[in-house]
């Protein structure tokens, strides 16, 4: 590895795990916990989980496994520039979207809502709570038992009812306090993945057009210096074009704007940048209101989209059905989740009953979610 600013994340640094294991012998500690992110389950599961477009409606498309990786790609380049530790970001980075629900964000609210009596839904708290508690692959901890720093990367927000239950990790909320730049980096790399792959997934999934994105500056400006510069192209190559200059713009303006922040403010360790009043990695403010623009047009005309809505609304309702079906009779389920099931209930009531029936939905995917609803409620269906 490169030799690492002083103000970033490393081994000697580290607050360190739940419960303690010795050093790995060949691997940093934060290449130990990005390992085990890759080997975990929930981490296979991202390949069938979506964000926009629901994984039947083409092969094409991002998942959350393929997001992930770019949010990695983006995060890593940005580590690797600022002197940031690269494997930390990479951690924090395939690790962000384990927590989500089957269908993206309508699948995110419809379970919150079911869960409104007993404490909500937070898909970033979801995250936490899988490599801290519902990965069970070792012998001696419950969980990966990643480091302070991975786990406070994952944890990108939280309400603060949450924040109070959940110690350590959760006192940055309550203190107002940052957590590590390689944190705020994957944070920021999120955006600029999301944004663009969903211009991308947007323009070939015809709900949105070429014409109808020359009116947002950040493609506009792109979409000028590429037709000046080849005048012929068209079809996928053109889009692909300036998409990789929206990137490299978001990218540059980000990595000018932390090195301008951090010589400035000169943090001497990671304990400085967490203690520092705002985040240090950031976007100029033009191109805050440039991303701002995008973000818009794609909530008003991409995810609002009619033919969107009628996949999330249908999506919600398979999240509710089921939700309310296995908690009213958790027999529908196979023993090792009825014990769960069981097991929570015993120790924290039906708040317990509940918080296990949303895990265990929260963990399917699109296409399973499909499934399991199909085989409860289709009377064709007799498996
Ligand atoms: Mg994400």
């Amino acid at each position: 590895m490169l030799k690492l600013a002083p103000y970033a994340a490393n081994d000697e640094m580290s607050r360190g795990r739940r419960y303690p294991e010795s050093s790995p012998a060949y691997r940093s500690q934060f290449q130990r916990d990005r390992d085990r992110i890759i080997h975990s389950a929930a981490f296979r599961r991202l390949e069938y989980k979506t964000q926009v477009f629901v994984n039947h409606e083409g092969d094409m498309f991002r998942t959350r496994l393929t997001h992930s990786i770019e949010v990695a790609q983006l995060s890593r380049t940005i580590a690797r520039i600022l002197s940031l530790n690269e494997e930390l970001c990479e951690t924090i980075a395939l690790a962000h979207d384990l927590g989500h629900t089957p269908f993206g964000h309508a699948g995110q609210d419809a379970l919150n809502d079911c869960m409104k009596d007993y404490g909500g839904f937070e898909h970033n708290l979801q995250s936490l709570r899988t490599v801290d508690e519902l990965e069970e692959r070792y012998a001696e901890f419950r969980g990966l038992n990643l480091t302070f720093e991975s786990r406070e990367g994952i944890l990108k927000h939280c309400s603060i009812k949450n924040a109070k239950e959940l110690g350590e990790v959760g006192q940055r909320f309550l203190d107002k306090t940052r957590p590590s730049l390689e944190a705020q980096v994957v944070n920021l790399a999120d955006g600029i993945a999301y944004n663009n792959h969903d211009v991308d997934d947007g323009l070939r999934s015809g709900l949105i057009t070429i014409e109808q994105l020359r009116n947002i500056e950040l493609f506009e400006d792109q979409h000028i210096e590429v037709t000046d510069n080849y005048s012929d192209l068209n079809g996928r190559q053109l889009i692909y074009e300036i998409i990789r200059r929206m990137i490299n713009r978001q990218v540059v303006d980000l990595v000018e704007t932390s090195q301008e922040n951090l010589k400035s403010h000169e943090p001497k360790d990671i304990n400085e940048v967490r203690q520092h009043s705002d985040d240090l990695i950031s976007f100029s403010d033009k191109m805050k209101a440039a991303n701002l623009e995008l973000k818009q047009f794609l909530r008003d005309q991409l995810y609002r989209h009619y033919r969107v809505h009628r996949m999330s609304a249908k999506a919600s309702r398979i999240i509710c059905a089921l939700f309310d079906a296995f908690i009213n009779d958790p027999r529908l389920l196979n023993p090792e989740h009825q014990q769960n099931i069981q097991k929570a209930e015993q120790e924290s009531g039906q708040p317990g009953r509940a918080r296990a029936v949303a895990d265990y939905v929260a963990g399917m995917t699109d296409r399973y979610a499909i499934t399991e609803y199909r085989r409860i409620f289709d009377p064709e269906e007799l498996t």
